[in-house]
């Protein structure tokens, strides 16, 4: 049997629903661990409870604080495969961070849960079970860092959380999941697209997230003027269009140094210099705007934070977006 590491991070699949309060919390810091005999026929299972945290409490610096225990971890012992468990709230975050991050051939899963450990119907030890058998599947080999959800399997950098309680929360938006996993087998239809690995110290960039919405305040914007930012992703509008009422203060930020990186508030498509008015992408990318490719703001803002430390200036930091 392969030898499989399951990390445990917390995240509903490791909480419960207490009576009293009628809430749903971290209670047991081996709800994980308790699954584990479910998963023993497909592989010989390590466990590490590293953490037991919700996700929101997930941080880039704990991304990266468990980017290292992984490869630490594989570099000790001959592990075939790594199954992460978290919460699914930030789950598309660690994930695509890993993706871009991890230096490690071996597959690896992230994976949790819709529902609590004693909720009727929980779907914690079948996502668990889905994810080993994802990453013990000699087919999983080079397909990066993958989330295996629902019985399905999305590549990091297109899977985002796209319902509230829904057990079919994680869809990819545009491409679809890359693989199944059935009662007999775990199957690919899907290549996800070459491999990016990006060699990174630390996870400390500040790059805050800022959505356009219409009649955007312009003072919203210059609060950042003031702030000891690293650079800024803004989720725009379509096709990667803005207020114009925003662009003075955009220009202040590039004339700062601080590069500037679109997406679109949309969920699918690409942000493309198409519309020549004022605001829109094409006088937008003329004054400095990087233009993303499809991702979503909050991985395009890790994917900043991972790109800051690879380039030496600004001008260099679109060739990150380009693929
Ligand atoms: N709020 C929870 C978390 O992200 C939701 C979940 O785990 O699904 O930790």
């Amino acid at each position: 049997m392969k030898k499989v590491l399951v990390i445990n991070t917390g995240g509903t699949i490791a909480m419960s629903m207490e009576d009293a309060s009628e809430s749903v919390k971290p209670m047991d810091d081996l709800a994980v661990q308790k699954m584990l005999p479910h998963v023993n026929r497909y592989a010989e299972v390590t466990t590490i409870n590293y953490l037991n945290l919700p996700s929101p409490h997930i941080t880039p610096p704990i991304m990266n604080d468990l980017r290292v225990l992984i490869e630490d971890e594989c570099a000790k012992h001959h592990y075939e495969g790594v199954v992460v468990t978290h919460g699914t709230d930030t789950l598309e975050e660690t994930a695509f961070f890993l993706d871009l991050t991890l230096n490690l051939s071996i597959p690896v899963a992230v994976t949790g849960a819709m529902r609590s450990s004693n909720e009727l119907g929980a779907d914690g030890p079948v996502n668990l079970i889905s994810a080993v058998r994802t990453v013990v599947e000699p087919q999983s080999a080079d397909k990066g860092v993958v989330v295996v959800f629902n019985d399905e399997i999305h590549a990091a950098r297109h899977v985002t959380k796209t319902h509230t309680s829904n057990v079919a929360t994680f869809q990819s938006p545009s491409y679809g999941p890359i693989g199944n996993v059935s009662k007999k087998e775990v199957s690919y239809h899907h290549y996800p697209l070459d491999r990016e690995y990006y060699p990174i110290t630390h996870a400390n960039a500040n790059v805050p997230l800022i959505k356009a919405v219409a009649g955007m305040n312009p003072e919203w914007l210059a609060f950042l003027l003031e702030q000891p930012i690293d650079g800024v992703v803004i989720e725009g509008f379509g096709l990667g269009n803005l207020p114009p009422a925003i662009l003075p203060t955009l220009k202040q930020l590039i004339d700062k140094g601080i590069p500037v990186v679109m997406v679109s508030r949309c969920y699918n498509g690409q942000v493309q210099d198409v519309y020549g008015y004022e605001g829109g992408g094409h006088m937008l990318k003329q004054m400095g705007i990087i233009f993303s490719n499809g991702l979503n703001g909050q991985k395009a803002r890790l994917k900043l934070m991972v790109a800051l430390q690879q380039a030496g200036k600004s001008s260099e930091l679109q060739q990150f977006f380009n693929h």
